[in-house]
């Protein structure tokens, strides 16, 4: 098998994979509870909680453990519109969001339910690479926003957007406006070490970073007051209840860690392979790339995102084939696709119809290896001259 989709989950990394272990079996205890064995889970979520914050330069007070990214990106949206409501409950103003076209359905989804609320949501479009500029941010603000919600780096094509820029322009603007971003795809992935000073709520997922599914975390800087999300008991400072997925929790740290430490050498590498993948996808005619590109250059796209428009192709039938010959694809984003819908990203970046109809993601991970590409592009080139000649 040749792996090449990491945007939608990652193999787990041994690391994480052993430090999960005791906290399945043994290490049961309750980390809320008092005594030895319960302390010892307390003591493994508080240590995940130094991995995850020092990946952004947050304090350990500022990460909350939750579900996953989609969580994370729920609670930010409907925190901040329930501590919009309570500081203006004589008011009639709706309130207003920001956001972009070109988010994860966690975030695109839970702005539209919060529109059936009477909140107001304006969806910036980007440029055609994706990019959303601090001006278009700033200009959109209103007197009743509340929110502004841009994501690091997009899932489907790469994208990074000037997310620091964009947090002080808005800052320099408004001091009373939340901005939150949607760093799924850039946690462990890019340097973000200093992002937890530009913006207030910061989103990430543990699968992504080669940690286990079903737990993330959601940053919140000290200082912002912000509703819970899920309610019940008081973990996580009484602001994200519910039993502590210590087992989860402690995996996360882990990756993260790992992460933290081999970042430069993960992005090194990542970034050859993609533009080695880039350079024998363009011998294919009518390919064009989705997204910025430049090689040699992470800088405004993640190292290992690969994402392809090619014409003449259905992207749903050279995945089924790619997969016949034990190759792991995905056309525009995991959670888009089985839908027969073109690729919401897509169509903001201008492609027709017809070009999101052939498109590919290939999202590569330090793991793979230049015979993998080598094979991956060959066998790539040879569907697509099977599916063109069938017409
Ligand atoms: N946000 C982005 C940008 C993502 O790519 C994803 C998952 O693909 C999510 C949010 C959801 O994260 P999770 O799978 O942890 O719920």
């Amino acid at each position: 098998m040749i792996y090449l989709d990491n945007a939608a989950t990652t193999k787990i990394e041994d690391v994480s994979f052993n430090a999960m272990l005791p906290f399945l079996k043994e290490e049961y205890g309750n980390a809320s509870a008092v005594y030895e064995i319960a302390r010892r889970s307390k003591k493994a979520v508080f240590e995940a909680r130094k991995q995850c914050a020092s990946l952004i330069g947050a304090g350990t007070s500022e990460i909350f453990f939750t579900s996953g990214g989609t969580e994370s990106d729920n609670w930010a949206l409907c925190g901040a519109y329930e501590s919009f409501r309570k500081k203006n409950t004589n008011s009639d103003k709706p309130g207003h969001i920001i956001t972009t076209q070109v988010e994860h359905h966690a975030i695109l989804h839970t702005a539209e339910y919060l529109e059936t609320l009477g909140v107001s949501v304006t969806y910036l479009k980007p440029d055609k690479e994706g990019f959303i500029s601090p001006e278009q941010v700033t200009g959109a603000l209103r007197e009743d926003t509340f929110l502004v919600s841009v994501m690091t780096a997009n899932n489907e094509i790469g994208t990074i957007e000037p997310i620091r820029e964009i947090a002080d322009s808005v800052r320099a603007n408004r001091k009373d406006v939340l901005i939150h971003t949607d760093a799924v795809q850039a946690f462990g992935q890019i340097d973000l070490s200093d992002n937890a000073k530009h913006v207030d709520l910061l989103s990430a997922s543990s699968h992504k970073l080669g940690g286990p599914k079903g737990v993330g975390m959601l940053f919140v800087r000290d200082g912002v007051k912000f509703s819970p999300y899920i309610r019940g008991g008081m973990q996580e400072s009484g602001r994200r209840a519910g039993t502590e997925n210590v087992a989860g929790i402690a995996g996360f740290g882990a990756a993260a860690e790992l992460a933290f430490a081999g970042l430069d050498a993960k992005i090194s590498a990542e970034m050859a392979l993609r533009d080695r993948m880039i350079a024998k996808l363009a011998d294919i005619t009518d390919v064009i790339i989705n997204g910025p590109y430049s090689e040699g250059d992470y800088s405004k796209r993640l190292p290992g995102n690969i994402s392809v428009c090619i014409k003449g192709i259905e992207g749903e039938s050279a995945l089924i084939m790619l997969d016949g010959q034990g190759i792991c694809a995905s056309s525009g984003s995991a959670c888009a696709s089985g839908a027969r819908e073109p690729s919401h990203v897509l169509k903001a970046i201008g492609r027709s119809d017809d070009e999101s109809k052939g498109s590919l993601r290939l999202t590569l991970s330090n793991r793979n290896t230049e015979e993998e590409i080598d094979k991956a592009a060959f066998v790539i080139a040879d569907v697509v001259e099977k599916l063109r000649s069938r017409g």
